[in-house]
């Protein structure tokens, strides 16, 4: 049994402008686009919890947070800094992980087993690492318990804001059941209207649901949906996701919504991670996509292209089915990126311990 700790940071990108202006403290900060008197296109990317109250929630048009609070604080997005608050606070999570997963600026997976022995120990474990997490930043941050990934998210949502919260293996169907589908963690909003029109309104629906009948409509993912839905999933924690991946990025010098652009954009930078696989002498299965779009929130996507291969080709044409499938219609973009994992051995080259042992 594994012990998996989901650590998220509040509020982030409000919290981190709050540490360098306590005057803001009191009041609602949007951090988003220039509301520009609400007339200005542009989302909120982050709100704090006073914000909150007022209906203003990330992902809303910055138009309409302007029309409930007028006078709250509108900041910029200053991703720099954040990133090097993001850094310092999963500085302090590394240590207190057996596998460490970042997963995005603002949350990390990490596997604790053996660090801890039972679920109980591991809520003043989690309540340790939010201290030190504070101490060291500042910052304030939410930690989920459970024996995989799903429940160890599940719970840190449950917990906010500034909770820790463990959900152990024997509560964990309980725990879910009630839920309505979507609230399920990688299930959106498209999977949760399949499965709703499929009967399955509840998580507990869905864990009562007939495996076949899932497989037959979603194929290999069904039977993750079920098993998440059980509270029995079991994706291992990544670790060191970075360094096991050859990528780059790029940001357009201006934002753009042109898909020809974009194509172009990550048709070079196929080619260039070509070349650098090549130079590796290594095989990949999985293609990443990443969109960061001008509000600076983020959409990854990865498929698993079911064999291992180093043509450049292939890399873009399914970089180009990802980005087609996770694209959100008419946003502009700001940087964008390609990476490729799940390396094999390559004709017999350089075997892969050798070069990440290098
Ligand atoms: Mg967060």
């Amino acid at each position: 049994m594994k012990i998996i700790l989901l650590i998220d940071m509040d509020y982030f990108f409000a919290a981190c402008e709050e540490l360098r202006h306590p005057e803001y403290k009191a009041k609602p900060v949007v951090v988003g686009a220039d509301p520009k008197g609400g007339t200005a296109r542009g989302v909120v990317s982050t709100c704090n919890y006073l914000a909150r109250k007022f209906g203003i929630h990330s992902a809303m048009p910055i138009s309409m947070a302007y029309k409930l609070k007028k006078d709250a604080i509108f900041l910029p997005v200053d991703y720099p800094y954040y990133e090097k608050m993001s850094n310092s606070a999963m500085q302090v999570i590394k240590t207190f992980a057996k596998k460490f997963e970042q997963v995005s600026i603002d949350e990390a997976f990490i596997d604790v087993t053996g660090k801890v022995d039972s679920f109980e120990q591991a809520i003043e474990y989690a309540r340790r690492l939010k201290g030190s997490i504070k101490q060291e930043t500042g910052l304030p941050c939410s930690i989920g318990i459970g024996a995989n990934r799903v429940i160890a998210k599940m719970a840190c949502e449950a917990g906010k804001p500034d909770g820790v919260k463990m959900v152990g293996p024997e509560d964990a169907q309980f725990f879910l059941a009630q839920m309505k589908v979507g609230k399920l963690y990688g299930v959106g909003n498209k999977t949760a209207a399949r499965l709703e029109a499929m009967g399955y309104k509840t998580i507990g629906d869905l864990a009562k649901a007939n495996l076949a009948n899932l497989v037959n409509e979603f194929g290999v993912w069904g039977g993750e949906l079920y098993r998440s839905a059980r509270g029995e999933s079991d994706d291992e924690i990544i670790e060191n996701y970075e360094i096991k991946s050859i990528g780059r990025e790029r940001t357009f010098e201006n934002d753009t919504n042109e898909r020809e652009k974009m194509i172009k954009e990550i048709e070079s930078i196929s080619k260039e991670v070509g070349e650098e696989v090549k130079k590796q002498g290594v095989s990949y299965k999985t293609v990443t996509v990443k969109i960061r779009y001008s509000d600076f929130s983020e959409r990854l996507k990865s498929k698993s292209i079911g064999h291992y291969t180093d043509d450049p080709r292939e890399m873009f044409e399914n970089a180009v089915r990802l980005f087609d499938s996770s694209i959100e219609e008419g946003r502009t973009v700001r940087k964008i990126g390609v990476r490729v994992s799940g390396f094999g051995k390559s004709k017999g080259q350089k075997r892969i311990a050798e070069f990440f042992s290098a």
